[in-house]
């Protein structure tokens, strides 16, 4: 049976993250035939409504408002619950990011329905959608179908691969004013801390850094190495913990969850914690003077060496053939 299902997409600094499109090519396996309606939360985001349709939203639904110019919990939860009450879906999805993790739970209990976090792949067997998402630390994958009631999921980054664009594809872009009220918090303006670049959690490369980079200064080879490969730097709780970068880089259970389609890991030993975060990149290289470190029962390939040595000589060699 074709099924209507909502995409609620993401923009961060007037760009969509991928995993908006890639939530669209999920919904499409869904919904069988089914409509799938992009819907787009924030304020002045009508402009970008058509980029949904391109890449195979029905129809787009845009919701402007003053508070939610920032994301709050609150007010998104009260201006998707209104979209949700006009639409009545049958699917719900959104991406498993530092937003959808907050507030897909949220919304899923004010709607009293079921949430099937940090899908990595979906299938249609029939009627049923069957879900597929890691567990134990991503040490086995369980499969969930939902019973009853809305199927409502949010997806992991970088596994469900987004559909060709195709700008002759148009559609109707709708407004719906929803009431928010009684928010406990408005976010005047958001400061960043961390330097703007490849974001981490959709990196297609990431060279992560651990305790063995002995110090902050020394991340700068990882960051020419990153730059090297158009990927962005990631690290462990160890270096996080030694101050030598900053948390929001800190890759594993208690922090990014990633996927890119090359990790390279370098001076961290492969803690449990760790790897929870990473092990589903599609090809990890590790780099450690440790022959016996954890990180190599789960790397494609292996360097046993000193890191101040193997990755300036990386970096040259990448430079040769990529710039
Ligand atoms: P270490 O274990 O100290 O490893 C450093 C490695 O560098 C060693 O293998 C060493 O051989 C190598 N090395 C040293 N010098 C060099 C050199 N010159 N060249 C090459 N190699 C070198 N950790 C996370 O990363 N992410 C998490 O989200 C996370 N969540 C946690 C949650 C909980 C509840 C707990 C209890 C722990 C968590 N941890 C997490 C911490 C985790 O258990 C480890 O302590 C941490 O990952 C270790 O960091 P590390 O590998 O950088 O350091």
């Amino acid at each position: 049976m074709s099924k209507k299902v909502l995409v609620v997409s993401e923009i961060r600094d007037g760009e969509y993250r991928n995993i908006s499109f890639e939530a669209i090519a999920a919904a499409k396996q869904m919904a069988d035939g089914g409509e799938i309606v992009g819907v787009l939360l924030g304020k002045s985001v009508s402009e970008h409504a058509k980029e949904m349709v391109h890449f195979g939203a029905d129809r787009v639904i845009t919701v402007e408002h003053d508070h939610l110019s920032h994301y709050t919990p609150e007010g998104y939860t009260q201006a998707l619950h209104s979209v949700v009450e006009q639409e009545k879906p049958d699917g719900l999805l959104m991406g498993h990011t530092s937003i959808g993790r907050d507030l897909a739970p949220k919304l899923a209990s004010r709607l009293k329905s079921g949430l099937v976090s940090d899908v990595v792949s979906l299938e249609v067997a029939g009627e049923e959608v069957i879900f597929t998402r890691p567990i134990y630390s991503g040490k086995a994958f369980e499969k969930v179908v939902v019973s009853d009631g809305l199927l409502f999921a949010t997806l992991r980054p970088n596994n469900i691969a987004a559909l060709e664009k195709d700008e002759s594809l148009s559609s109707t872009v709708e407004s719906l004013d929803v009431e928010i009220k009684d928010l406990q918090t408005i976010i005047k303006e958001v400061v960043k801390n961390t330097a703007s670049g490849v974001d981490l959690s959709e990196a297609s490369v990431i060279v992560a850094g651990g305790r063995g980079m002995k110090g902050e200064e020394n991340f700068k080879i990882l960051d020419e190495l990153a730059e090297v490969l158009n990927g962005a730097v990631g690290a462990s709780r160890g270096a996080c913990d030694a101050e030598y970068c900053d948390y929001a880089l800190q890759i594993g259970q208690t922090g990014k969850v990633v996927t890119p389609d090359l990790y390279i890991a370098v001076g961290l030993s492969g803690a449990i914690q760790h790897v929870a975060g990473m092990s589903n990149s599609k090809v990890i290289v590790a780099i450690n003077k440790d022959p016996e470190a954890e990180i190599f029962q789960i790397a494609d390939y292996g360097i046993v060496g000193d890191l101040f040595d193997v990755i300036p000589k990386l970096t040259a060699e990448f430079k040769k053939v990529l710039v």
